[in-house]
């Protein structure tokens, strides 16, 4: 027997509706390339997405058609999320931090009809769009008069010109819920860039699972802040987020520095924000450097990388600010985890507390979680034992978009995706990464956690950046090594950082040796590249191996 509920599709034009009736007057606050602020509202964004869903239909777009967006967080990238999907097309989110080679391979696997792009990208698309033969329309996104005359690129409009003739009301059309909303290409950290395409019910889904309370925590209340691109998982879900709870968007545009960031935070009374740990590296070198202080922000959302607990300590200490260290992929939304305390641990000293917040934290509901020794036996939830961490739910992606499809299946016959991450479970639920599989040192048949062995060189008041990796032993097999970035104008030593580790760590697991190095190579989310670190460090060899 069924239930006798309406039956509604959950799509992303049902949160558009919901913001525009419901929170129509709330704040979109944009920090643009052209370098003013802009300010406008959810009531204006809905009626300009409706207008660029008409340059769309005008353009001959058929459903499913791939709409390209090369741009900073801001609102025009948002109109373009609410329109290209709304509309029933796919909003495919490229990475300009990508190779131009590795770009121009992305759009070609993807078919992507449209490209639009912020004017910072002009050079970037002179030299790829020769080898983008499925693009059909180029749109910058600036006013008419911002055009270069002499672009050389066939057919390029201005943004504003392209959707600015048209009406603001658009029926929204009604989908299938299953249907193909975004597409996000990985990184390319492990291989080819491989592309997850998510579906309007996973990306509602999502939105509700990121704004719980023990989660992301969003509420009208909120000025937040997505410091995470929009190029790198949609910031996480948040402007899906921001339409569903009303919460006041400030965007940071190009300037990703700490100095403008934090300058836009105050004057905007930002409560919360989210990025990568080297983005709020950068923005605590700034704050703490210039005696500044937080008016107005209670936590930050800090993932994609593991967050060195020292950094989680002196967002609390010093500036009363809560870390919510959370886990995630493109092929998982990206959302799994967040780390929030329960309330048995309120009690406890805050050492033992920050032991828990280190962790990344308990799966959404949505989300479950498990993991698996190399016999694909699943391991216990002991905070011990590690083994490869597995998800499954409706926000984690199934199979590759026009690729494998990997996902392994238990004996209840549910698919399960594997992360290629090794992680512990503790009892009460709080996963904890060691590592990627494929970055687990291996020494004289133990397993050495990089992540462990950074974090303690992170504690060191002299480091600004580590990044732990396994070197060839004849005995050991592998022995792990630190490169170290020293803070500008800090002394250590080799010998100094080493018996930094006496007693942090079993003797067994502190490094081989430190090696210091003017910069740690990062990839194109802000994510140390291990890959490339190797092949700088190709020639080095072990003291005495
Ligand atoms: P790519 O795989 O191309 O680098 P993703 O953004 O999908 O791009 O990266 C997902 C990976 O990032 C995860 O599998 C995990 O290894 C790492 N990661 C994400 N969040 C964290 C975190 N909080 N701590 C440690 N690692 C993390």
């Amino acid at each position: 027997m069924l239930g006798q509920m309406q039956s509604q599709p959950l799509l992303i034009s049902m949160l558009m509706d919901f913001a525009e009736r419901h929170h129509g007057d709330g704040e979109i606050v944009s920090r643009r390339v052209e370098g003013d602020v802009h300010r406008y509202t959810y009531r204006d964004l809905a009626g300009r997405a409706k207008q660029l869903a008409h340059a769309l239909d005008g353009a001959g777009l058929a459903q499913g058609d791939r709409v390209a967006t090369l741009a900073w967080n801001g609102y025009r990238h948002m109109e373009l999320y609410f329109g290209v999907a709304g509309s029933g097309r796919v909003v495919h989110t490229l990475n300009p931090r990508l190779h131009p080679e590795q770009l121009a391979w992305i759009v070609n696997h993807a078919e992507d009809r449209v490209l639009c792009f912020d004017m910072t990208f002009l050079p970037l698309i002179q030299a790829v769009h020769g080898n983008c033969p499925t693009v059909k329309q180029w749109v910058a996104l600036c006013d008419a008069d911002k055009l270069p005359a002499d672009s050389g690129i066939p057919g390029l409009v201005s943004y504003e010109a392209w959707i600015g003739g048209h009406s603001s009301q658009y029926i929204w059309p009604q989908l299938d819920e299953n249907t193909a909303a975004g597409l996000c290409y990985t990184s390319g950290t492990t291989g080819n860039p491989k592309g997850a395409l998510y579906s309007h019910r996973s990306t509602v889904l999502h939105a509700y699972g990121g704004a719980l309370p023990d989660a992301m925590g969003l509420s009208a209340r909120d000025s937040m802040m997505p410091v995470v691109p929009m190029f790198h998982v949609n910031a996480w879900g948040l402007p899906y987020g921001a339409t569903l709870t009303g919460c006041k968007v400030v965007f940071p545009g190009p300037a990703m520095d700490g100095k403008s960031i934090y300058e836009l935070m105050e004057s905007e009374g930002v409560t919360m924000a989210a990025g990568v740990p080297t983005i709020w590296q950068m923005l605590l070198s700034h704050v703490q450097g210039n005696k500044l202080k937080f008016s107005a922000l209670t936590r930050t959302v800090i993932g994609g990388s593991a967050c060195p607990p020292a950094m989680i300590d002196t967002f609390r200490e010093e500036f009363g600010v809560d870390v919510l260290h959370a886990w995630g992929m493109t092929e998982t939304s990206p959302l799994g985890t967040v780390c929030t305390l329960k309330n048995k641990h309120l009690a406890l000293p805050r050492e033992e507390q920050l032991q828990i917040r280190l962790k990344q934290g308990r799966a959404i509901f949505g989300v479950d979680m498990r993991i698996v020794g190399d016999d694909g036996q699943e391991q216990p939830w002991d905070g011990k034992t590690f083994g490869d961490l597995q998800v499954r739910g409706p926000w984690i992606m199934q199979s590759y978009f026009k690729g494998s499809d990997p996902s392994v299946k238990d004996a209840a016959g549910h698919d399960w995706f594997p992360t290629g991450d090794v992680a512990t479970i503790d009892a009460d639920g709080f996963m904890h990464i060691t590592d990627r599989t494929k970055d687990v040192i291996k020494s004289g048949g133990e397993w050495i956690s990089s992540i462990d062995i950074e974090n303690i060189a992170m504690a060191h008041p002299a480091v600004a950046m580590a990044a732990c990796i396994g070197m060839p032993h004849p005995k050991w097999d592998e022995r792990p090594i630190v490169a170290v970035v020293k803070k500008p104008g800090a002394e250590l030593t080799r010998e100094e950082l080493l018996a930094f580790y006496e007693g942090k760590t079993a003797k067994w697991q502190i490094p081989d040796d430190v090696v210091f190095v003017d910069a740690i190579p990062l990839g194109a989310t802000g994510k140390m590249l291990k890959t490339r670190l190797r092949e700088l460090l190709k020639d080095y060899r072990l003291p005495g191996a």
